[in-house]
């Protein structure tokens, strides 16, 4: 089986788009596959930690490095990958949408993915109303009743967005209180749109082809009673969804591929960078520079599989050793 790519990126966030940026500049033929445009980036609207920007949005700065990479020529594809193989020296990656593509070397970058809840539901009525970003959709309900499920830090912000936009919002969180920060629960109240429900879990959502209502059961009594809403916003954190490569790399306890500084794994011609990786620090500049370091590794392999000569400073450094 021949590859018709020489690099494949899956993910199409700050590390995706800096890693194809510097494949296509090295004119290797480098396609994107990603969910979106953006990843965890797009629920920030204020960027300013970003070296040499001094203020900016996620959006726009993810928009700026696809533009990069798109003048260099890498293409970009919006597709779900599911399935990753190695045949030989080409790696064959399974979309969602039926299609498959062939390259000599992948560079996993699809950071981290909002929790789900696993309720009957939540799959079928994604983006009709069931939403993991209360930042970028809460507009699109404005006046509507609401379901917010999120507690402790991770709820400030839906909170504080949910008490401007919506008539009022269901608060449903597992304990007696959603935060504890007084202060802060306590504007949130006077604000007069939060409805506190305690001791408790949404069991399901209910809707035809958006969401109607939701089903919550309290934890104390066992009793299940139901919520007409216009939306349900799920914020309760992230997770790294690495099973679908799980045959290739090594992981770490929390999924997190484990890669060295190259952004090598453990199979040879696969990269990995940015989020997904297993590194403390989950910062956009430190996922661009991940994006690039795999990006040159992939460089020099994609090289080396075509029998070309290869000036990187992996060889460099591999002189100077010897
Ligand atoms: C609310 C919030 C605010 C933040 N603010 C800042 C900040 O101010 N400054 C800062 O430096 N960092 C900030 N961060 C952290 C920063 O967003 C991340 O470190 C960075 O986005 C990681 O980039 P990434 O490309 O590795 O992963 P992600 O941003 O997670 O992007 C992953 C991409 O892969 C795609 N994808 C996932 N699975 C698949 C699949 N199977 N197939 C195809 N595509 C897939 C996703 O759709 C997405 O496009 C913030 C994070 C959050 C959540």
């Amino acid at each position: 089986m021949s590859a018709e790519y020489d690099v494949i990126v899956v993910g199409g966030g700050i590390a995706g788009f800096s890693a194809a940026l510097y494949t296509a500049r090295q004119r290797l033929k480098t396609l994107v596959i990603t969910k979106d445009i953006g990843g965890q980036l797009n629920m920030t609207t204020l960027v300013e930690n970003y070296p040499a920007i001094l203020k900016t949005s996620g959006p726009e700065l993810v928009a700026r490095v696809r533009q990069q990479a798109e003048l260099f020529g890498a293409e970009v594809i919006f597709d779900e990958v599911v399935d990753i193989q190695k045949e030989g020296n080409v790696f064959r990656v399974r979309t969602y949408g039926g299609d498959e593509y062939a390259s000599l070397a992948v560079i996993l970058a699809f950071g981290k993915t909002p929790r789900e809840l696993g309720v009957p539901g939540e799959a079928r009525l994604k983006n009709k109303g069931v939403s993991y970003c209360t930042i970028c959709d809460a507009s699109f309900f404005k006046g509507q009743d609401i379901a917010l499920v999120s507690w402790g830090d991770l709820a400030r912000e839906p909170a504080t967005i949910l008490s401007t936009t919506s008539n009022k919002f269901y608060w449903i969180f597992p304990s007696d209180k959603p935060i504890y920060d007084d202060e802060f629960l306590s504007n949130v109240l006077n604000a007069g749109k939060a409805v506190l429900v305690p001791n408790s879990e949404v069991v399901e959502i209910k809707g035809n082809n958006k969401v109607e209502a939701i089903a919550v059961k309290n934890r104390k009594t066992g009793e299940t009673q139901e919520f007409k809403v216009a939306a349900v916003f799920i914020e309760v954190g992230y997770v790294t969804k690495t099973d679908f490569v799980k045959h290739l790399v090594r992981l770490n306890e929390r999924g997190e591929i484990i890669a060295d500084w190259e952004g090598k794994t453990a199979t040879p011609g696969l990269f990995a960078a940015g989020d997904v990786v297993a590194y403390p620090y989950k910062q956009a500049v430190i996922a661009a520079a991940q994006g690039v370091a795999a990006a040159l590794s992939a460089t020099a392999y994609v090289l080396q599989a075509k029998g070309k000569k290869v000036y990187s400073l992996t060889d460099w450094r591999a002189e100077k050793i010897k």
